[in-house]
């Protein structure tokens, strides 16, 4: 079972993710990715502020 997870972009941004999101996350104010899925847990680019 996957968690969400409120993630901050390097930039100062912040996300709300599912930890196992098929879907690729993409800053949309610098571009960066935030979430790669990898089939299982997603690889996570962001820090972590708090799992939900
Ligand atoms: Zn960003």
């Amino acid at each position: 079972m996957g968690k969400f997870l409120r993630i901050e972009c390097e930039c100062g941004e912040r996300y709300l993710v599912f930890s196992n999101s098929t879907t690729k996350v993409v800053c949309s104010k610098c571009g960066k990715v935030l979430v790669e899925p990898t089939g299982g847990r997603a690889k996570i680019n962001g820090r972590i502020l708090e799992v939900l």
